[in-house]
């Protein structure tokens, strides 16, 4: 057992782990190497970084305007995937728009007549409002801030205060919990000091939704040795499934969110809270379905995606990570809404990519060829080594560990 860990410095930490034998002198030396200062002022008991691979998709368009997206995924097919369905995207329209943009908080509490208690929270609004608002009055200045509370019934007397507030450009997690702990207090001085439980914000961002739409001519889908229309149509089928089998759906959208969580993360913004949000969207209506909707209409595959982003362009690691400023750069965006604009159709592209691959030559056979140079690494090859190693595997009609080591060890002789 390692005491005080918390208080060492991240050498002595790793010195700490040499010395009980739970990693070796290169390890230590590795981890070491990932050093940076910044990173272990950040969270407790730093020992190094745990680097994520950052790629470029280098164009989409969305609303007429074309961006460059940093993309932090370690899955091999993610980016290609992406870069093929902003392609596909390229022969047809995108529109993209945030519906709404409020966070949600929550006070939660028991014990309460929910009719009675509703009553006191009209009266009380503007006063709640203001106390919020009191709590973190810079976010009112921007024109944002604490806007509404109502109060939901949850069942045996349990009720939760919801809060609706505009954080601006932020995410605005901690400035949401900031009011929403102002306001428990105040209850709890007021005459509910019992019935006060939690407050919180609510991952569940109902209220920072986005939707884009494309609508794409058959050959945009265009793949040889099949017909546009019936790509298309397949694509369609293919994701109906989606609305009809959660066990699909949740696959749809893992893969949705391939895209989606690898720009969330390279912008600096909390993926934990984003794929929440999204999970759980996507079963809103009781029914847990694909995010997104393809149909046929006419001569024309049309897809859409609704999806919760609440997403910063300030605030959180935003503005402490110097990559995630790089990526920022990178990005262009100018407002918080714009940057979801942009994930939300990325995580479309994603989807149609998939889809199309699924319907027409399926997914290993353009996934294997990139997982081939994990394969590759995973048994040792060198980076000098990998281009040719997966030429060899590429060959084979068993790629697996033991041909990878067996033409590797060829290679070397
Ligand atoms: P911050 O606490 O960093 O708040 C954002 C800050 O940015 C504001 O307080 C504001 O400072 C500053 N700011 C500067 N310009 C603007 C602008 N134009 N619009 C808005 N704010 C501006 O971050 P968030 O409140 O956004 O919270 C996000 C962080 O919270 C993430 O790191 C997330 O991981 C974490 N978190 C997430 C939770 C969850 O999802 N369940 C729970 C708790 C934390 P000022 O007003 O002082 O000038």
């Amino acid at each position: 057992m390692i005491m005080k860990f918390h208080q060492l410095t991240s050498h002595e930490r790793l010195a700490q782990l040499v010395d009980k034998h739970l990693i070796d002198e290169n390890d230590a030396t590795l981890l070491n190497t990932s050093y940076s200062s910044i990173h272990e002022k950040m969270i407790e008991n730093y020992i190094g970084n745990y680097a994520i691979p950052l790629g470029l998709l280098p164009k989409i368009t969305v609303n007429g305007t074309d961006y460059v997206i940093p993309m932090a995924t370690e899955e091999p097919s993610v980016i290609a995937a992406a870069a093929n369905g902003a392609r596909m995207f390229s022969y047809g329209t995108v529109t993209a728009q945030a519906i709404n943009r409020e966070m949600i908080g929550q006070v939660l509490m028991h014990d309460i007549e929910f009719v009675e208690f509703e009553q006191y929270v009209i009266k009380h609004e503007s006063l709640l409002i203001a106390l919020g608002n009191a709590a973190h009055p810079s976010m009112q200045k921007r024109g944002g801030g604490l806007k509404k509370i109502t109060v939901r019934n949850l069942g045996d007397k349990m009720v939760s205060l919801d809060l609706l507030v505009d954080a601006q450009e932020a995410m605005g997690a901690n400035t949401v919990n900031t009011m929403a702990e102002a306001i428990a207090v105040y209850l709890r001085d007021n005459g509910f000091s019992q019935q006060v439980d939690l407050a919180i914000l609510s991952n569940l961002a109902t209220q920072a939704l986005v939707e884009v739409r494309v609508s794409l001519p058959f050959n945009a889908v265009e793949k040889v040795g099949f017909r546009n229309v019936e790509i298309a149509q397949k694509i369609a089928q293919a994701n109906l499934y989606s609305h009809i089998d959660p066990y699909r759906a949740t696959t749809e959208n893992k893969g949705i969110m391939n895209g989606i969580d690898a720009v969330v993360m390279a912008s600096g913004n909390d993926w934990r809270a984003i794929a929440a949000g999204a999970h759980a969207y996507a079963s809103y209506d009781g029914k847990y379905t694909s995010l997104s909707k393809w149909q046929v209409i006419d001569d024309r595959l049309e897809g859409s995606l609704t999806i919760p982003l609440p997403v910063g362009i300030v605030g959180g690691s935003i503005g402490i990570v110097p990559l995630a400023k790089v990526n920022q750069k990178l990005l262009k965006v100018t407002t918080a809404k714009e940057l979801a604009c942009v994930i939300a159709t990325v995580g479309l592209a994603q989807n149609l990519a998939a889809l199309r691959a699924l319907v027409t030559n399926g997914i290993q056979a353009g996934h294997m060829q990139l997982q081939l140079k994990s394969l590759a690494l995973a048994v040792g090859a060198k980076p000098t080594e990998v281009t040719e190693l997966v030429q060899r595997l590429a060959k084979m009609p068993l790629r697996n560990t033991e041909t990878a080591l067996k033409l590797l060890k060829e290679m070397r002789n």
